[in-house]
């Protein structure tokens, strides 16, 4: 018996070395991803990038984000095992390759795009120096809102102010009550681009005047598991904490290194993460 395991164990690391193997010879292969019901006719997919939201009517799909280029062809399948209705809009939440960079194959799959005019620019001016040179931006922009019909059924879109990006577009289903906070939420804590117009200032005013305005009771993040309204109260709270104690240290004098060591060790942002490259910065000059 012992030898018999011994043996199945084998097999499964030789089983685990081929995958890794497998892996490595072919580094760009997309992760796989996940699809969640999260009401009758909506529908997210997690994973790689960004969550993006399928919403089927009786006239056409509507996606908000489309995650990176490389997941166009997964994403595209899940929706066509979901309905055979033909892909109409992509609503981008915000300019970031995560959630915007599957635009190109996206028009070729005859969708229309929207989003808010700064994300538009923000692709345009390349705001994003890490993203692949060839994320094209909406052909349709809105300043505060617009709305989609299509099937009997609205998607409205709304841009309440800054926060993660100067772009931000908080996208809602009104039949469902429910929200894409795009990376409005997203994560522990946020990541706010400063490159790109971000305001850890504004973002809990934005989030405010959207939980205001929305009657809704489900939250999509940008990026992490389904949540409500509670979940996103708490997120909002945790940021205007984050706010407060570091806007205190640095009134007491604290150095840009102070700061990030204490991010690094009371909210785990690594030293290597973008939150420490894009948000440390511009915490010493936002809240002086
Ligand atoms: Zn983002």
């Amino acid at each position: 018996m012992n030898r018999k395991i011994t043996a199945r164990v084998s097999a499964a690391v030789l089983f685990i070395l081929l995958g890794v193997v497998a892996y490595t010879q072919n580094p760009g292969a997309p992760p796989e991803l996940k699809i969640t019901k999260v009401r009758e006719s909506l529908y997210v997919i997690e994973g790689d990038g960004g969550n993006v939201a399928v919403y089927v009517t009786g006239n056409g799909v509507i996606l908000v984000d489309d995650k990176f280029e490389r997941d166009h062809d997964a994403i595209m399948g899940i929706m066509q095992r979901l309905t055979a209705q033909p892909l109409k809009y992509v609503l981008n939440t915000h300019h970031h390759a995560d959630h915007s960079g599957g635009n190109a194959r996206m028009y070729d799959s005859g969708a229309q795009i929207i989003s808010t005019v700064n994300s538009r620019k923000n692709i345009l001016e390349r705001r994003q120096s890490n993203a692949p040179p060839n994320v094209l931006p909406a052909r349709i922009v809105f300043t505060e809102e617009t709305s989609v019909f299509l099937g009997g059924k609205e998607v409205r879109a709304h841009h309440y102010g800054r926060g993660h990006t100067n772009g931000d577009a908080i996208i809602y289903f009104p039949l469902l009550k429910v929200i894409h906070a795009g990376d409005l939420m997203s994560g522990a804590t946020p990541l706010i681009d400063y490159n790109a117009g971000g305001s850890v200032i504004e973002w809990t005013k934005t989030l405010d005047t959207a939980m205001q305005a929305l009657d809704f009771d489900t939250v999509i993040p940008g990026h992490g598991p389904i949540t409500n309204r509670a979940g996103l109260q708490n997120y909002r709270d945790n940021i205007a904490k984050i706010r407060e104690s570091v806007t205190e240290q640095i009134h007491q004098g604290k150095t840009q290194g102070d700061i990030a060591k204490f991010m690094e060790i009371e909210h785990k942002w690594a030293p290597t993460s973008l939150q420490q490259q894009l948000s440390v910065p511009g915490f010493m000059n936002e809240l002086k």
